[in-house]
């Protein structure tokens, strides 16, 4: 099915008038998962175009000229990790150059700045706040460090910024935006000696506001949303990236599902919503272009 469900995707691309790409949000990718994550990655290249953030930002520019241009039978994919986690330096960032393409990690500050004890509450109490009784292993609750991130940026992966201390930013006051987004990405900034262009927010898709989202877009080219759905290249924004959840320990059935966009339609509202919140709402002259 989930093939059949390709071939209707590619068709649709290939005639329709809107060239789409993916854009998958992982997040834990232990050792124990990398062979669950070298399968899934194997499945994935064979139907698209791995793509690194600036490649995928050349193609969407390209498709915009001319959709023409760009073969879409292998639409491009770009890979992203949730929370600057250890685990995502030492098995994703290796597997995924192994396959000649590279990530974008959206990293927190004040996790990386905790020690492995601290990392565990704060893991606990502001990264998986569902209140479950802590069962991972210590050091799978733990952030990369400021080297590491200059090592994943030196190697050619984008490391992006997923506020300062992984707030949802719909119910953070006012006040407080400020640090939580332009300090964060200014931290990151100091650590990989290069501009910060990604910012993802945390939570759930809709723990936005408009007066967080345009704060973002003046501090970022590229805004990520988490919320599932291919990028239109032709009618999405750079500022409301579609991002579609796949995690390494998914059975071939579900990831091949999700990669085949037959989640979609599920989300299309939300989609909707968050555009008719978002992009309606007077918008600030970005700093930046794509
Ligand atoms: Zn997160």
């Amino acid at each position: 099915m989930d093939e059949l469900a390709l071939a209707l995707r590619r068709w649709l691309v290939r005639w329709g008038q809107s060239p789409s790409m993916l854009v998958i949000e992982m997040h834990e990718t232990p050792e124990r998962d990398e062979a669950l994550f070298r399968r899934q990655l194997e499945w994935a290249a064979r139907h698209f175009t791995l793509v690194d953030l600036v490649t995928f930002a050349r193609w969407w520019r390209e498709y915009g000229a001319n959709p023409r241009a760009v073969s879409k039978s292998k639409p491009p994919l770009l890979f992203t990790f949730d929370d600057g986690r250890l685990n995502n330096y030492t098995v994703a960032a290796p597997v995924l150059e192994s396959f000649g393409t590279r990530g974008v990690f959206f990293v927190v500050p004040q996790f990386v700045q905790c020690n492995p004890q601290e990392a565990r509450q704060f893991y606990y109490s502001r990264i998986d706040t569902r209140r479950l009784p802590p069962s991972l292993p210590e050091e799978e609750t733990r952030s990369m460090t400021p080297q590491q991130i200059a090592d994943l940026s030196r190697r050619g992966h984008s490391v992006g910024n997923h506020t300062y201390s992984h707030v949802n930013l719909r119910t953070l006051p006012e006040s407080q935006l400020h640090h939580e987004i332009v300090d964060s990405a200014a931290q990151i900034a100091a650590w990989t000696g290069q501009p910060v262009d990604a910012f993802a927010w945390t939570f759930s898709w809709d723990s936005i506001t408009p007066r967080a989202w345009k704060l973002i877009q003046q501090h970022h080219r590229f805004c990520f949303a988490p919320c599932p759905g291919s990028v239109d290249c032709r009618a999405d924004s750079h500022h409301l990236i579609w991002r579609t959840e796949v995690e390494v320990v998914y059975p071939p059935s579900d990831f091949r599902f999700m990669y085949a966009g037959l989640a979609d339609p599920l989300w299309r509202s939300k989609r909707e919503l968050l555009r008719a919140t978002l992009e309606d709402a007077p918008t600030p002259q970005s700093t930046h272009d794509l």
